[in-house]
């Protein structure tokens, strides 16, 4: 695209979601790229919630849409709760737009009212499928005179819409897979329902035009659809906007994404793995798609991420969801987070979920300290609360682990006597161990477990120097006691 071209018009882009259930990743992807573009240009981004289809309709999904808006900072400029002047954002409640635009294209000569009942559409799908045909409305309704038509409507006979649809071949251009060529033939698509609802290919087209988008940026998922919607862009004797179809998301070069893999939805990532935002978006700029030189190796602010984004860069490479990318980004968004803005309010947020027993601020501060300076491999924050990582928050609550352990051992003596330490350092650990024919190594363990719960973990003179003496000694008690 040429730069003058986007000079030319307002950029205005949509994230135009179904509420139909938990937000694909692909969905987010969709997001940020209309997002990235619109900011890159100072235009603006548009949520429009898609819910038309009400048998698929969830009541939550828009919260749970705007619960990762929100959580990715993709705030968009108009929408439901934003508003705007192009509203209303929901298209349930834009039902006349769709009602007259229907009409004006009856009156256009292209398309007509349908009173055929389920069961002789049902008749005409069987023989179709009988004769290994796709099934096609026959068009009995489009003879229909327009005074007949409207005398049967008059009188309350349900009708439905439908567009009339020739069989031919259109041409159109995305900005990403170039020139398009598609071979439409399908039967009278249905464009209201005799419930006064608009299809998705209808109201799609009306909301893009009324709200003047400048450029649809979807997943590629569309692009089969897209040909249709020139066909009604040009029946309404409208300019079609722009359109920027997404590559896939795959699992690998072969493989798709499949509605049962747990990564392949956004709470996933902010819920169950407490990945930092920012980690999940530098995943999805992984393949380099828009961002001008683009290195693999840097993490990428959202800032960053705007200014460098060039529409004309987007590839058709598909991007790959790889858990090994995922995890290097996590650790380098935690390293990057700051902690009052970023990771404070988040693990907040995971203790209390989780029912944990908050500490002081100060506490926590220290823990994020530690790990930023002594664990390079920590980037999930769930587990601080669920993972290796627990021991933070969580003091020793089973024994199982020491006894199976040091089996032969006096394992009640040897905590008492490491309760009367003064400190705790290879020196006077030594004479301890000697007391009780142990070696070190094995004494060490011994207190690895009752602090930490776990037989890995940091050095164990880095665990002294982050509990302290008084810590040390209530968790040794608490093991004994649990012996
Ligand atoms: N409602 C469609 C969806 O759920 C929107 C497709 C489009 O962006 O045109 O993804």
């Amino acid at each position: 695209m040429k730069i003058t071209d986007i000079l030319r018009q307002r950029v205005r882009v949509r994230f135009a979601p179904s509420p139909t259930g938990h937000l694909h990743i692909g969905g987010l992807r969709t997001a940020f790229f209309n997002y990235l573009f619109a900011k890159k240009h100072g235009g603006d981004f548009i949520l429009r919630i898609e819910d038309t289809d009400r048998a698929r309709f969830v009541e939550d999904a828009q919260d749970k849409i705007y619960e990762a808006l929100h959580f990715y900072n993709l705030n968009p400029d108009e929408g439901p709760r934003e508003g705007g002047q192009y509203g209303p954002y929901e298209q349930s409640k834009r039902l006349d737009l769709y009602q007259e635009a229907a009409h004006q294209l009856v009156d256009y000569g292209h398309a007509y009212r349908c009173f055929c009942p389920e069961h002789r559409l049902d008749l005409l799908r069987k023989t179709a499928e009988k004769r290994g045909e796709i099934p096609k409305y026959d068009r009995k309704c489009a003879n229909l005179t327009v005074e007949n038509a409207k005398k049967m409507a008059e009188n309350g006979e349900k009708f439905v819409i439908r567009f009339k649809l020739d069989k031919q071949n259109v041409q159109f251009q995305d900005e990403v897979f170039g020139i398009v060529n598609q071979c439409i033939d399908e039967s009278d698509p249905v464009l209201l329902k005799s419930d006064g609802f608009p299809t998705y290919h209808l109201a799609n087209v009306i909301d893009d035009r009324k709200m003047e988008i400048s450029h649809v940026i979807r997943g590629m998922e569309w692009l089969s659809s897209t040909g249709k919607h020139q066909i009604l862009y040009k029946a309404f004797n409208w300019t079609p906007p722009k359109f920027v179809h997404l590559s896939l998301i795959m699992r690998s070069a072969t493989k798709k994404l499949s509605k049962r893999d747990k990564d392949a939805f956004v709470a996933y990532y902010s819920d169950q793995l407490g990945v930092l935002p920012e980690a999940v978006l530098n995943l999805m700029i992984r393949n380099g798609a828009g961002i001008q030189n683009f290195d693999s190796e840097h993490f990428y602010s959202l800032r960053e991420m705007i200014d460098q984004f060039d529409l004309s860069l987007l590839g058709r490479r598909n991007l790959l969801l790889d858990a090994d990318a995922l995890h290097k980004y996590s650790r380098m968004a935690f390293q990057t987070a700051r902690f009052d803005d970023d990771l404070y309010p988040r693990i907040l947020e995971i203790l209390e979920k989780k029912n944990f027993e908050i500490p002081e601020k100060e506490h926590i501060r220290k823990i994020v300290e530690f790990l930023k300076s002594k664990e390079e491999n920590f980037g999930f924050l769930s587990s601080l609360t669920s993972g290796e990582f627990n021991w933070f928050f969580s003091r020793p609550h089973s024994s199982q682990l020491l006894c199976e352990s040091y089996p032969d051992q006096d394992l009640p003596r040897i905590l008492q006597a490491l309760l009367k330490l003064e400190t705790y350092n290879s020196e006077t650990l030594e004479p301890l161990a000697k007391r009780h024919q142990l070696t070190l190594a094995k004494t060490m363990g011994i207190v690895r477990i009752s602090l930490i719960g776990s037989k890995k973990g940091p050095p164990i003179s880095e665990l002294f120097e982050f509990f302290g003496m008084e810590e040390c000694r209530k968790r040794i008690e608490i093991m004994r006691q649990l012996l």
